[in-house]
């Protein structure tokens, strides 16, 4: 008989095989794949953004799916708890733009490595090439893992720790959904989050902007209506298919929901190019440009106000001859340039697929989760963590974050749960 079977060698199911081992408990930690770890290893560019510094509310703020459902899991193990842990462990961590946190090897490799040698340490057993195919219950207590080379394995407790659906060449394939739909667990819609958004425009489809990335700007997603959905601040880069880049990244979810919410083809997002800086302003500071030097060409001093591909593009786009002497250029076209640069409007039409997304959204309801262990309110000895729950957070570290926590929580639970049983 398991005390602990892990099923999952992700960042959450690492985690969970840790505590639960350094809280006492024998763990068996099984994985389909050959390696653990794999999403990990690819991680933050593989450099594996491990957590971020915000303190707790702005942590939780930047969590969109479930964040509060947080303050549970992190009061038992929280983003200063991982980077301890890591630090204890030998593994420097420096912090970047926003808080990021990462290894100083610039390695996602070390976190995995660190991993793997803690769980061996601790004695953990690790079966790998072990695809788990359901769970068993006896009189509402889970009974037994029943693995796809029809193997079962009698237990106490199980941790799920499966993951989402995105990119499951890393063996993240959503297996467990139907597993927990079968324990009377709720499965709230799965969508692809923190993924590039697509578009049908023209300057989109003829890649008249393809590979330009733009700094500091604020991108925007509209509702039918004119309201302002969400904003988010950062950097973006333009691709053969629509956006990508932080920003955008940011905004997708935001797009998900508002092509379903509205039933449109399309939704409009905007681009501030110059956010610290109000259109008024911005106008009066070209106006005062053109009076210094009224001779030169438009384009020679409009040089510098944004990127110069962008703005040959509005050129274009707003059929002006940038050649021209500047003092010749009516102040309506100026005031039409500074519209652009100030409020770019283009429309999008979706966003990449869930398999390409960098997180999937939606999961294990977490209404139906013991926040403080993470034991499920369906079936005893039974527990779930990770992106495999309806959690999940922008780019940032958020994600591995909440897999760590809820990871950490998990395997205390799951311990905790077995010696008071036992
Ligand atoms: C390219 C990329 C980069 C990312 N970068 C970052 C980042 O820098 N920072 C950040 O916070 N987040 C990042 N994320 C998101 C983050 O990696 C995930 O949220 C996180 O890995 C989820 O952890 P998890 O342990 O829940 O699941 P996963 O890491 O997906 O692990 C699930 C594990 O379960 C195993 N498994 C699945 N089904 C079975 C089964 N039936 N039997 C046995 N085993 C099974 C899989 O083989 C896998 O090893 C990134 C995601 C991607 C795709």
């Amino acid at each position: 008989m398991h005390e602990v079977i892990v099923i999952g060698g992700g960042p959450a199911g690492l985690m969970a095989s840790v505590s639960a081992a350094e809280h006492g408990a024998r763990v068996l930690l099984l994985d389909k794949g050959d390696k653990l770890g794999r999403k990990l290893a690819i991680s933050g560019g593989g450099r594996c953004n491990v957590t971020n510094r915000m303190p707790l509310d702005e942590l939780i703020a930047h969590i969109p799916g479930n964040g509060r459902f947080m303050y549970s899991p992190f009061s038992v193990f929280n983003n200063e708890d991982i980077i301890r842990f890591f630090e204890r462990l030998g593994i420097a961590l420096k912090e970047e733009d926003r808080g990021r946190m990462f290894p100083v090897s610039d390695k996602a490799t070390t976190v995995v490595q660190t991993l793997l040698k803690r769980i061996n340490d601790l004695g953990v057993t690790v079966r790998t090439n072990t695809a788990v195919a359901s769970l068993e219950y006896d009189d509402g207590r889970i009974a037994m893992v029943q693995l796809k080379n029809g193997e079962r394995l009698k237990t106490k407790t199980v941790i799920v720790a499966t993951g989402g659906q995105s990119v499951p060449h890393t063996g993240s394939t959503g297996d467990a959904y139907p597993w927990a739909k079968a324990a009377g667990h709720t499965i709230t819609e799965l969508y692809p989050t923190e993924v590039p958004i697509t578009s049908a425009e023209p300057f989109i489809q003829e890649k008249k902007l393809q590979g330009l990335s733009l700094r500091d700007i604020e991108l925007s997603v509209y509702a039918p209506n004119g309201k302002q959905i969400k904003t988010h601040d950062g950097d973006m880069i333009f691709t053969h298919f629509g956006l990508s880049g932080p920003a955008a990244l940011r905004c997708s979810q935001y797009v998900v929901k508002a092509l379903k919410k509205y039933k449109q083809p399309t939704i409009e997002m905007r681009i501030d190019l110059r956010p610290t800086i109000p259109a008024e302003a911005l106008f009066q500071e070209t106006i005062q440009n053109i009076k210094a030097e009224p001779k030169k060409a438009l384009k020679t001093v409009l040089r510098g106000i944004a990127p110069e591909r962008f703005l040959q593009y509005i050129y274009e786009r707003l059929r002006i001859d940038s050649n021209l002497p500047c003092a010749s250029v009516r102040h309506e076209v100026i005031r039409e340039i500074v519209q652009q640069l100030k409020s770019f409007s283009f429309h999008v039409n979706g966003t990449l697929s869930i398999e390409k997304a960098f997180v999937t959204g939606g999961g294990v309801s977490v209404k139906e989760i013991e926040p403080k262990t993470m034991h499920s309110k369906k079936k005893a000895g039974l527990f779930f963590c990770g992106e495999v729950l309806d959690i999940h957070g922008y780019t940032g570290g958020y994600n591995i974050t909440c897999a760590f926590s809820t990871g950490y929580t998990a395997g205390k639970g799951a311990a905790e749960y077995v010696h008071h049983k036992s």
